[in-house]
């Protein structure tokens, strides 16, 4: 890794959620374009501390810091320690999520309530102290064009229905709406905002959708370019929304997801 000559070699970025799945896979590919990143964690420690050592051992700057992402006072200290580590904060991937799946007749309040706290309002908690800190720290020289970046975390269903699933659908459905709303009033600022709409990753969130083989080519149905994705497809588009190359683009929704909003049931005629 040669940091310094990297394209967001300037910029230091907290991703939540960091010690699996696809926020370990942007941590990584952040750190490997030479910014240092805050890997937050909610209960995986060790995972985390192993990534930050990974990256550290190939030239990296990256800590651990555990917080809830939808405790107000948790997201605030996560911010502090952050840029007490690495002096400012350039971009936040506002990536952790979770399910908790019922029919919306078996769904008990507090799974409706856990899924909207953390998908939607860790969203709120996190964009908002983004926005905070970017807006009050100096560029010093910085080369980067915009004064900060927010990527938050959506998911293909924040436009395709999912019976079975309407705490996440409408959480995603609300992240839409939040990353339009925000991108539109801290553009003036020189902030960016944009979404990053996921299909099927594999992940520990979707595990039985892809471990056994007569679950995968059911998955496979639904996905027109034939594969399952992989966080590292992810964390190419994010780590490009995050730096200069994505400059003009705010307030948006990037589709990461071989075509699975494309209905795929209307290939073959309807
Ligand atoms: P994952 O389960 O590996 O990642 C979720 C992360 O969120 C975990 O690291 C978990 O520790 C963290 N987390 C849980 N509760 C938390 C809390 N209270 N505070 C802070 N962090 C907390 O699954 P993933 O697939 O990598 O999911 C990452 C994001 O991608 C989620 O927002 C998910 O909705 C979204 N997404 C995933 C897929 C997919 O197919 N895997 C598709 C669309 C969207």
């Amino acid at each position: 890794m040669v940091a310094n000559t990297s394209r967001l070699a300037h910029h230091c970025a907290i991703v939540t959620g960091a010690s699996s799945g696809i926020g370990l896979a942007i941590a990584e590919g952040l750190a490997a374009a030479g910014c240092a990143v805050a890997v937050n964690y909610h209960s995986h420690a060790e995972a985390a501390q192993e990534l930050v050592d990974r990256i550290i051992d190939q030239g990296g700057r990256a800590i651990a810091i555990q917080a809830d992402v939808s405790k107000e006072a948790d997201v605030i200290r996560l911010f502090d320690e952050a840029a007490k580590a690495f002096k400012r904060v350039d971009v936040l991937v506002s990536n952790s999520g979770i399910q908790k799946d019922a029919a919306i007749a078996d769904m008990s309040l507090d799974d409706w309530n856990a899924v909207i706290d953390l998908n939607l309002t860790g969203q709120f908690l996190c964009a908002r102290e983004a926005v905070r800190r970017f807006r009050g720290q100096p560029m010093n020289g910085r080369p980067a064009r915009s004064a900060g970046v927010i990527i938050t975390m959506s998911s293909v269903h924040e436009s395709i229905p999912w019976a079975g699933h309407i705490n996440y659908a409408s959480a995603k459905g609300g992240v839409h709406m939040f990353t339009r709303t925000l991108a539109q009033e801290v553009a003036a600022d020189g902030i960016r905002v944009n979404a990053i709409a996921p299909g099927a990753i594999r992940t520990p969130i979707n595990k039985d959708a892809w471990e056994s083989d007569e679950e995968l080519s059911k998955l496979l149905r639904l996905i027109p370019y034939g594969r399952i994705g992989e966080p590292e497809d992810v964390a190419k588009a994010a780590v490009w929304l995050a730096s200069d190359e994505a400059d003009y683009i705010t307030g948006t929704t990037l589709y990461v997801d071989g075509g699975m909003s494309l209905y795929p049931e209307f290939r073959n005629n309807g």
